[in-house]
């Protein structure tokens, strides 16, 4: 069989002739031959798999230059690159669902007036521990705010946890709008306070913190979080950690080189990849959740989690139902495993309005 015409080429590979020419001067997919002449493309018929392969990645909405990417790798290697950008785009769609559901939730609360469904009940609690010269932990709670805070950097320093959730306590007073949006605008008022502090202060170089907060609309919650401090969903007598840390051992867990039993344990577990107020844009994880009557929110400094392993929180969140007694209870417990760091920890139920 010889070269093909572009148009032939076309419907034998289901491109168009505008995308193959497109993908000629992006250097996915040369022709065999351009005539000289006529500048009319010719293509082999053993290029054919090669264009049916750009057109299902087209498809499935892969960029244009991943495509090329895909197409100059090795069958194994290519369908791993193929499984990569899907599960990529999955975890994307799953946060944006929350997104949508909570735009459509707020929007038509806009047109009906809807009042919220429910309330939290929730109490805060936060300790040196037995190790530490000072507690570097800040936490807030509230109707409408929970947030906890890890400060770092020169010993003694307890000012950027104070200054992040400073910087977050007047969206208490009522937001106009869209709850995620004053969060965001909030955690990036706090990014912006935290940066000025460290920068302004020489004693103050190298600190920051961590920000795991949640602000409440009634019947959704938004999440905003950067660094290991940790938020936790008590669901149905399962608790389910709904952060993911931002730590050098995470993204090794994350990346296979290390099991989560190894991560528990490592020396280097504390290193943060991100803080809330490094580069100039604050890289917070970002999310909308649906509430149920009956969750609990345990927000919490590492100084809890990395001390008391996940099924001794969830037996102390099971048994205790006033929040004031889970709290007690919780950095008690880190106390009694050596309080090496500060803890901090609030706890919130969901309950009817
Ligand atoms: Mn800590």
């Amino acid at each position: 069989m010889g070269l093909l015409t572009i148009g032939a080429f076309a419907r034998a590979s289901g491109l168009s002739p505008k995308a193959l020419r497109l993908y000629d001067e992006l250097d996915l997919l040369r022709p065999a031959f351009v005539d000289p002449v006529s500048c009319y493309r010719l293509y082999g018929p053993d290029q054919l798999e090669r264009a049916r392969l750009v057109a299902w990645l087209r498809r499935i909405g892969m960029p244009l230059a991943r495509i090329r990417t895909v197409c100059g790798l090795p069958p194994a290697a290519a369908a791993d690159e193929v499984a990569a950008y899907w599960d990529q785009v999955e975890t994307d769609t799953d946060a944006r669902r929350g997104l949508a559901a909570f735009l459509v939730d707020e929007l038509r609360r806009k047109d009906t007036g809807m009042t919220p469904t429910f309330a939290l009940r929730y109490a805060v609690r936060s300790d040196r521990g037995l190790v530490r010269e000072s507690n570097q932990d800040r936490a807030h709670a509230g109707p409408r705010l929970l947030a906890v805070a890890d400060g770092f950097g020169a010993s003694g320093a307890q000012a950027p946890a104070a200054a992040a959730i400073e910087a977050l306590r007047h969206l208490e007073d009522g937001t106009h709008g869209s709850v995620l949006g004053a969060l965001q605008d909030a955690v990036r008022g706090a990014g912006d306070a935290v940066r000025e502090l460290v920068t302004s202060d020489p004693a103050m170089a190298g600190g920051g913190t961590t920000l795991t907060a949640v602000l409440w609309s009634g019947s959704r919650l938004a999440l905003v979080h950067v660094g290991d401090s940790r938020c936790y969903l008590l669901r149905d007598g399962g608790l389910f950690q709904i952060t993911h840390d931002h730590t050098v051992v995470q993204s090794l867990v994350d990346e296979g080189r290390l099991t989560l039993d190894e991560a528990a344990s490592h020396p280097e577990r504390a290193i943060l990849v991100r803080a809330l107020h490094d580069g100039p844009e604050v890289r917070a994880d970002v999310e909308v959740r649906e509430v149920r009557a009956g969750d609990r929110y345990l927000l919490c400094s590492d100084g809890l989690h990395s001390v008391v392993p996940q099924a001794r929180l969830r037996s102390v969140l099971v048994d205790e139902a006033d929040p004031e007694a889970a709290v007690l209870a919780l950095v008690g417990l880190a106390i009694e495993g050596g309080g090496p760091d500060n803890v901090t920890c609030v706890v919130a139920d969901v309950v009817p309005a």
